[in-house]
C-alpha cells in the first residue's frame, strides 16, 4: 500500500465529480464510456475505477428521488385541477421516465465517487 492509499479522501468533491461523469480522483471526464458503462480506469490519472461497483444503489436512489418529486406533483395537480386520468398520464409518465433517465448516470457517478472516497472496493488492488 503506497502513501497515496493512506491519505484521507474528501467524499463531497468526489461525489460531485462523479455526478458530473468525471473521475473522482482527478476530475477528468473519464468515468463512463457509455450511458452507464464504467471505464475500467481513468485515462488521465490511472485511478482504478473498475474496483468500485455501485450495483443497485443508483436505481434505489433514483426511485427515491423521483418518487419524492413526482408523487407530490401528482397530488398537487389532482387537488388543484382534478384533471382527467389521461392528463395525469400525459404529464407524469414522460416526467417520470425523463427524470429517471437523466438522474441515473449522475446518481451512479455520485455513488462511485463516494465509494472511491471511502475506499469501498469490491475488488482489492493488486
Ligand atoms: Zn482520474
Amino acid at each position: 500500500m503506497s502513501n497515496d492509499d493512506k491519505q484521507a479522501r474528501d467524499w463531497v468533491p468526489a461525489m460531485w465529480r462523479g455526478w458530473a461523469g468525471r473521475c473522482p480522483a482527478c476530475g477528468a471526464r473519464s468515468l463512463f464510456t457509455g450511458y452507464l458503462k464504467m471505464a475500467p480506469a481513468c485515462t488521465a490519472c490511472g485511478a482504478d475505477l473498475e474496483a468500485y461497483r455501485a450495483d443497485d444503489a443508483p436505481a434505489y436512489f433514483v426511485i427515491f428521488i423521483v418518487g419524492h418529486i413526482v408523487v407530490p406533483l401528482v397530488l398537487l395537480v389532482e387537488k388543484l385541477y382534478e384533471p382527467a386520468l389521461w392528463v395525469h398520464a400525459a404529464l407524469f409518465l414522460p416526467l417520470t421516465i425523463g427524470l429517471c433517465l437523466w438522474l441515473l448516470p449522475r446518481v451512479k457517478g455520485a455513488v462511485i465517487g463516494v465509494l472511491w472516497a471511502l475506499r469501498v472496493r469490491s475488488r482489492q488492488p493488486g
